[in-house]
């Protein structure tokens, strides 16, 4: 078959063993892509409403992306699905490396689990057979090891996807692991590999992936390159922040362009935000409480982008993908090495708890990839503790003695230790924010920084107000990876698809904070897009240059010979949004209870630092979102007749 996809997956029932094949009709693809598409319509299909997400009914799945293998470039994310263990909802979390194309060579556009297996096992496909084995030896091992013995094992070619301790031990904030630590790690759903009592899945295949029109895919993909490549000399790391501060001063902003990220991008990795976020206000600083004015340039100058990448002794690209932001960096202690520590981890673990040690985050990045534990929550879940102990809710006899301060950080690095083991007070913790705040009481609750049990990433809405729209609006809530005013500048889809609004060149800050039609436009178009990201395989990155310099629609038309137009693709990434809505309202899930706490709305608002007395007046901004998918304005429930215009097969 030449169209990209392979047009197959495979299903195992890990309760009787049985493993079969399924052919995936070409009508599927069409209607919904692969990745993230076709999982919302299969997981739809099969998962019954109400059912445990840690339980035999849970359906998880291994998917690939339509794109990956077909010479296209960035589109080599792999994605993790199922019912997640945090909202009771849709779960997807997706992650780089070289797992994506393992899945299709062996012959597969996904691999589906159900049931609960007697004891640890793992899936083998090798040389085309597909079989579990048992898992008795691997069962405790953290992700490196793991992924080491399963290599060892079967030799060769072979791509690994596998749970830690973490995820063993059913933690909600656990994830799933492929290149030696390089984590899936949103959705909790290592803790549903773990209920399946499934360690590993172990890949070695040599199936082709074909396109419908190589030579065309050539031809775009050498186009994209050209601005991949473009790579002027740029500022040093401290400046970076200094740039971070001019944004904050101004009472204009640009536009931003792409191209600006990708420069920065390549030179340090995610690295690249770390002093400028916190100085802009959107990095943010002591469980929301605090401002760059609390951890500023002096207390972050450790994890500036220099200092982070003196310690890279590799740098390394995912499959396919021209521009390479990973890294390996040398650690000092019990593991020689960790790979680069990315924004999102430096911020959980450094200013979100006012940890101005950089080594020990480098340390606990290890620890935590080796774990399987999801760093962003598990920085959230730590500065929520660390309030709460500073408030007297927590005391030394909750803490097992530890002395959970601001910035402490030898009490940071063992309450992280204790919440993988599950042990004492790290038990109470080991499930994220919200579960915690359930348990302690005492008015903790407003402390738990989360959007439906999802501890939130490392961009604050009150610098961006699209951020927390989208925290708040999307069926995975809490997520950075999908949408914010930002990500709308950068994607430039008026560019491509007609009828989109082109945002003013510069404008007044105080606009961000309108709740107008316009920016529910841009908000539903960023959903819309991501979707068919994630059903392509495609690197969010890369989809930063802009939808001229990257064509993903373009790429999607020659892999799989299809005529689509980019607004029939858009359509596409609409339905998937509707299907995964739906898939939460079947479970029992409120969207409105997505909504992020009060003080990331600014409820209170600050009184200094970047943020200084912005509020953000959500509700208005998630009805328009959800009028313009045509759901529901006060509920966010999908209308019939907007299931059958988008014609959702049940
Ligand atoms: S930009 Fe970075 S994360 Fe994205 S595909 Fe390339 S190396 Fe991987």
């Amino acid at each position: 078959m030449s169209r990209g996809y392979m047009g197959k997956i495979l299903n195992i029932d890990l309760g009787t063993g049985e493993i079969s094949e399924e052919v995936m009709p070409d009508e599927i693809y069409e209607t919904y892509l692969s990745g993230m598409g076709l999982s919302a319509y299969l997981l739809n299909k099969r998962i019954p409403a109400g059912a445990d997400p840690l339980g035999p009914e849970n359906v998880l799945g291994f998917v690939s992306g339509l794109l990956t293998g077909t010479g296209s470039f960035f589109t080599g994310r792999w994605m993790v699905v199922g019912k997640s263990p945090i909202t009771s909802g849709w779960g997807d979390a997706n992650c780089g490396g070289n797992l994506s194309p393992a899945i299709k060579r062996c012959g597969y556009d996904g691999i589906f689990f159900r049931g609960i297996s007697e004891k640890p096992v793992y899936l083998s496909i090798k040389n085309g057979t597909a079989e579990l084995r048992d898992a008795g030896h691997l069962w405790g091992k953290d992700t490196v090891e793991t992924e080491e013995m399963l290599i060892k094992e079967a030799g060769g070619n072979t791509r690994v996807a596998c749970i830690g301790p973490a995820g063993e031990n059913l933690s909600r904030i656990s994830g799933v692991s492929n290149d030696k630590g390089r984590l899936a790690a949103r959705s909790g759903l290592g803790a549903v590999m773990g209920s399946k009592r499934l360690k590993a899945v172990v890949l070695s295949g040599a199936k082709r992936i074909k396109a419908k029109n190589p030579d065309i895919m050539k031809k775009l993909s050498r186009a994209c390159n050209k601005w991949v490549q473009f790579q002027p000399p740029f500022v040093s790391g401290p400046a970076t922040a200094k740039v971070g501060a001019l944004l904050r001063i101004l009472p204009t902003q640009m536009a931003q362009d792409g191209m600006l990220f990708k420069i920065i991008l390549k030179k340090w990795g995610t690295a690249c935000m770390n002093q400028m976020s916190i100085e802009m206000g959107d990095a943010p600083i002591k469980n929301w409480m605090g401002s760059n004015k609390d951890f500023g340039p002096k207390k972050s100058l450790t994890t500036n982008p220099d200092a982070i990448i003196e310690r890279e002794r590799i740098k390394y690209h995912c499959y396919s993908c021209p521009l390479g932001c990973g890294g390996i960096c040398s650690l000092n202690g019990e593991y020689p090495e960790t790979h680069k520590p990315e924004y999102e981890t430096v911020l959980a673990l450094g200013g979100l708890c006012m940890n101005e040690d950089a080594e020990s985050i480098f340390e606990l990045n290890e620890v935590l990839n080796r774990a399987g534990m999801d760093s962003i929550s598990a920085g959230s879940t730590v500065a929520f503790a660390i309030e709460c102990f500073e408030r007297g809710i927590l005391t030394k006899e909750d803490t097992d003695g530890l002395e959970l301060t601001w910035g402490n950080t030898e009490a940071i690095r063992e309450l992280i230790r204790k919440m993988i083991q599950r042990e004492g007070i790290g038990d109470l913790l080991a499930d994220g924010s919200k579960y915690a705040a359930e348990r302690i009481g005492n008015g903790s609750y407003e402390f738990a920084m989360h959007a439906g049990g999802q501890d939130l990433p490392m961009h604050d809405g009150r610098n961006d107000p699209g951020f927390v729209l989208h925290y708040s609006v999307e069926p995975t809530p809490g997520r950075h990876t999908i949408g914010a005013q930002l990500y709308y500048e950068m994607f430039q889809l008026w560019k491509t698809v007609k009828g989109l609004p082109k945002p003013s060149i510069l404008y007044h800050k105080n606009r961000k904070y309108e709740a107008d039609e316009e920016k529910a436009i841009w908000a539903a178009a960023c959903s819309k897009y991501v979707n068919v990201i994630n059903g392509a395989g495609l690197c969010l990155f890369g989809a930063f240059l802009g939808s001229k310099r990257l064509p993903l629609f373009d790429w999607l038309n020659a892999a799989t010979g299809w005529d689509k137009t980019p607004e029939e693709y858009m359509e596409i990434g609409g339905r998937i949004q509707t299907l995964r809505q739906a898939f939460n309202i079947k479970h029992g899930v409120t969207p409105k209870s997505f909504v992020v706490p009060d003080r990331a709305l600014g409820k209170e608002p600050l009184t200094e630092g970047a943020n200084k007395g912005r509020t953000i007046d959500i509700e208005p901004m998630m009805r328009n979102y959800w009028r313009l998918f045509g759901w529901d304005e006060i509920s966010g429930k999908p209308m019939e007749e907007d299931v059958e215009r988008l014609k959702i097969k049940g």
